[in-house]
């Protein structure tokens, strides 16, 4: 039977992992390496930090989840690609070594969070990205009694997409920021909660980016907007910040700029996974990203797929372009083994919902103008509230089986 094996269980590994099942069935033998048990709900971290949820809610158990639908679990840490052996070795949390051959590979174990490039980190940093980030950001936050807060996001070592995957050049570019979705739901949620607390007039928010402003990978006119929207709730507005320290009560950037935080809400900076340095070069772009052709087919290992934020061509890095990615390349996979399918074309676009639960409105942003495109809605509404809601109901529902998210993205 071929030997599919997937690393990386959120997002990109799920949905390549539970798609492979549904389109080969029996003749696909899939095994998925993860470094933790579970898989969290990224999107909702927000959430425990300001606690409308906990991190235990948001959590799918891989152990149970993946083998009710046929497909092998391991706990491990995978630690080198062997490309041209068609090998991969991982250790398993009581540190021995394994290896595991394959016939297809699916790396999907996303991007690292960079935290070892800001100074004083283990100190202060703070950040919504990982359950343990997100319930000890909600302990600052329900201790918090006034101050400066800082929010904003650390520099993307993307690298210069060199060499480039072969796909259209308007698919992907050099970005400011991997992400500053969360950035700009933070800055919604954390007032919001703040004003119930009636703490909201004895602190001051910063907003910062490291880019030319916030949310580079949107249309300049919902820009607009979102900075009007900063300066009427009296923030503080820092672009061309990349950061470098956080102090006690300070951030520091890079050419020594400071601006005052008692608490710095970060999205750390983004960076290749560590297993690319032992792994075979060529597999690689400069910044540590696998450049592909359009079915997500590494360009140098054509049994190699890259999905999801570990992709070259998934810019900015978003759950909604890895769950793409990955139906990509499964439906690719299907057809190569003789099983004929649809093979859905990627389109890129930023699809995001900043939610704010505790005022009871989220705004939704459908934007193709980073690609060339001329979608450019950002529509604040209650309704977008309630399918932020259900798209954290349907993602634990389907333990992590985004199958419908396309059709969840176009409502
Ligand atoms: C706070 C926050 C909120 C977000 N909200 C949204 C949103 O609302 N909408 C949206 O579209 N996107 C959102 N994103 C972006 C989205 O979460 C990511 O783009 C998405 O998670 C990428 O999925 P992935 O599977 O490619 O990578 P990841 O989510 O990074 O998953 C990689 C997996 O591989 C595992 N792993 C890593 N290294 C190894 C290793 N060496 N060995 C074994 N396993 C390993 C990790 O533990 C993880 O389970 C958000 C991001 C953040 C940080």
């Amino acid at each position: 039977m071929t030997k599919l094996l997937v690393l990386g269980g959120r997002f990109a590994g799920l949905t390549a992992a539970y798609t492979a099942k549904r389109l080969l069935g029996d003749k696909i033998d899939v095994t998925l390496i993860n470094n933790t048990p579970y898989a969290a709900f990224r999107p909702g971290m927000p959430h425990v930090a300001i606690g409308v949820s906990t991190a235990e809610e948001l959590e799918v158990d891989l152990a149970t989840a993946l083998p009710a639908k046929g497909i092998k679990f391991i706990l491990g840490t995978v630690t080198k690609i062997d490309a041209k052996k068609n090998k991969v070795e991982y250790e398993l949390p009581s540190k021995e070594k394994k290896e595991a051959s394959y016939d297809y590979l699916v790396v999907a174990f996303g991007a690292k969070l960079g935290i070892e490039h800001i100074k004083g980190w283990e100190e202060y940093g703070n950040s919504v990205c990982e359950p343990q980030y997100a319930t000890a950001l909600h302990e600052k936050l329900e201790n918090w009694k006034g101050g400066n807060i800082a929010i904003g996001s650390g520099v993307f070592y993307q690298g210069t997409l060199t060499p480039r995957g072969k796909y259209p050049k308007n698919w992907a570019s050099v970005a400011d920021s991997a992400c500053e979705g969360p950035i700009f739901e933070l800055s919604l949620m954390v007032p919001a909660f703040l004003k119930k607390k009636g703490l909201l007039d004895k602190t001051h928010i910063t907003i910062f980016s490291p880019g030319e402003e916030i949310l580079t990978d949107i249309a300049k006119e919902s820009r607009s907007v979102v900075k009007s929207l900063f300066a009427q709730a009296g923030f503080d507005m820092v672009w061309n910040f990349k950061l470098k320290e956080i102090k006690k009560d300070e951030i520091v950037d890079e050419s020594g700029k400071t601006i005052k935080a008692d608490l710095a809400i970060i999205l750390p900076p983004y960076e290749k996974n560590d297993a690319v340095a032992n792994s075979t070069p060529d597999l690689f772009d400069d910044g540590g990203f696998i450049p592909t052709d359009e079915h997500m087919r590494s360009v140098t290992y054509p049994n190699v797929y890259a999905c999801g934020d570990a992709n070259q061509v998934t810019v900015p890095k978003l759950g909604f372009l890895a769950v793409q990615t990955s139906r990509i390349a499964m439906e690719d996979l299907a057809n190569r083994l003789g099983v004929p399918t649809k093979q859905e074309e990627y389109a890129p676009e930023v699809v995001c919902i900043a939610d704010n639960p505790l005022e009871g409105f989220a705004i939704a942003v459908n934007d193709t103008t980073f690609y060339g495109g001329d979608e450019k809605i950002a529509q604040p509404s209650p309704t977008n509230h309630i399918k932020k809601e259900l798209f954290t109901k349907y993602f634990m529902w389907t333990n992590g089986d985004m199958a419908l998210d396309k059709y969840l993205a176009s409502w």
